[in-house]
């Protein structure tokens, strides 16, 4: 006999198969909850499919920071590379607005540097875990895997601020001159003036892959997945109805983790969520170097971006994705080659693609490197789902018995939905968090 309280098994339904619901439905059927995850597509096809796969500990310094507010004068001009905005939608979400950029105060940077640096920290080491029980290792580069570059003086000296605050909160990075950056990255061409490496980032070849090895962790551990749209949530004496296309599911509990998504979800139930989408881009380009053999083990057949003709994979001549901070797009070595994903393009989630900003992000990132061949059609397009204070919420809806919200993860869904998922399960067993929960917890706004 011990005196270990017996586990208590809930059934749990995760709305939305994203990396962030893939995560929280892996940990809670680890914990041997039984648990229905939901997913409209096939899970890990919407935005978690097309980023730049960066494992990030370093992005702490968040985007509505003070820098933002002297920069908007020439963000307001609507050509910066790195942000566009559709005038209309400004003026249609203006509170939105408002409450985003009243968050560029100092106080507010550095309480969501310490925030975000635990639930990164959090994240990577269970990425980590989860990456070796799932024996899929060779999606992982490990270290040295985010390498941001800046063409002018100037734009370094701008990023000082952000520096100081990733080595207040512990980001150990270093500083390289052009020299440097030549012979870590021999590919570049030399118009970058200094590269600052995160030392403990790391990066995925297939951020779909990895979601499907999770996804396939939790089928594997007795987690059901259901391909449905869900189209009502109710709720009375006998828990949760979540009505589907297929049909009606119970639980006890429900997680609502559909991304972008969740604002209108959750609206269902008269909770005002402050949400925006900030819609990036990527395309694929052939290596110019010779297919060394690296190869997919799983799908990662395109799931809206066009027909991705060319499914022979070629390892790419870039060895980590770097950030082009001036051009203000990425470049990183996927398993289809090389990945150039666009900035921030603020407009309606569902409004068509401006494929604008990937073309210009594509012509910038050929000074950098040689691009092959484009592998596919059309651009990928994706929605990053951002509240106004740039933090997550992740705990109990405030109205709601067995409701829990783990949303809003903006930039950084990838790296932070392994710590999401541990937060949220703590919060749902009522055992001690791994981190503190408030700056995350939903009563933070008035919903
Ligand atoms: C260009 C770009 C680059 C990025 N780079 C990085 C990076 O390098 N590192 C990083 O950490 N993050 C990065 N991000 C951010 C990251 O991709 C997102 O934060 C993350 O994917 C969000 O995951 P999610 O699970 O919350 O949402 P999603 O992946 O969008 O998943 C939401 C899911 O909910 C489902 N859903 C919605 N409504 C319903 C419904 N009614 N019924 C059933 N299912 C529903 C959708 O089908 C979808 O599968 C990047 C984003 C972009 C756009």
């Amino acid at each position: 006999m011990t005196n270990q309280p017996a586990k208590i098994k809930k059934s749990i339904t995760v709305i939305g198969g994203g990396i962030v619901g893939v995560a929280a439905a892996l940990k809670l059927q680890l914990d041997g909850h039984k648990v229905r995850l939901i997913d409209r597509k096939e899970p890990g096809r919407e935005t978690s499919y097309g980023n730049a796969g960066v494992l990030s500990d370093s992005s702490v310094y968040v985007l509505n920071n003070p820098g933002l507010l002297k920069a908007l004068p020439r963000l307001l001009l609507n050509r910066s590379n790195g942000l566009r905005y559709n005038p209309l939608f400004v003026l249609r979400r203006i509170g939105w607005v408002m409450r985003f950029l009243s968050h560029c105060r100092p106080s507010n940077a550095r309480h969501a540097a310490v925030s975000l640096r635990s639930l990164l920290v959090l994240s990577l080491d269970q990425h980590k875990k989860w990456i070796k029980d799932a024996d899929v290792g060779h999606l992982l580069r490990q270290g040295g895997g985010w390498f941001k570059l800046f063409r002018s003086k100037e734009s370094f000296a701008r990023y000082n601020k952000e520096m100081s605050v990733m080595r207040d909160v512990g980001v150990k990075f270093t500083v390289f001159d052009r020299e440097q950056i030549r012979q870590i990255e021999p590919s570049l061409a030399p118009i970058y003036y200094k590269g600052v490496l995160m030392d403990e980032t790391c990066s995925v070849f297939s951020p779909a892959d990895l979601t499907d090895a999770y996804l396939a962790m939790f089928v594997a551990s007795g987690g059901a997945v259901e391909r449905t749209s869900v189209i009502g949530l109710s709720h009375d004496d006998s828990g949760w109805q979540v009505r589907c296309e297929n049909g009606v599911h119970q639980s006890e509990n429900v997680v609502l983790a559909a991304g972008a998504w969740s604002a209108e979800i959750a609206g269902w139930l008269g909770y005002d969520i402050p949400m925006a989408w900030e819609r990036g881009y990527h395309l694929h380009f052939k290596s110019q170097t010779p297919d060394t053999g690296v190869s997919s083990r799983t799908n990662t057949a395109d799931p809206g971006g066009g027909d991705n003709q060319n499914k022979s994979f070629t390892k790419p001549n870039l060895s980590r994705p770097i950030l082009d901070v001036e051009g203000g797009f990425s470049v990183a070595p996927m398993l289809q080659g090389l990945r150039v994903t666009s900035g921030v393009e603020l407009t309606d989630r569902d409004a068509p693609p401006n494929f604008e900003q990937i073309s210009k992000s594509a012509s910038l990132a050929s000074e950098a490197l040689q691009l092959g061949s484009q592998v596919e059609n059309k651009p990928w397009m994706g929605r990053r789902p951002t509240l106004v204070d740039s933090l997550p919420m992740i705990g109990a809806a405030p109205r709601h018995k067995g409701l829990w919200f783990n949303f809003g993860h903006h930039h950084i869904g990838l790296s932070m939905a392994p710590g999401s998922a541990l937060l949220l399960s703590s919060l749902i067993n009522d055992s001690p968090p791994p981190i503190d929960p408030s700056p995350f917890q939903v009563s933070r706004f008035f919903i």
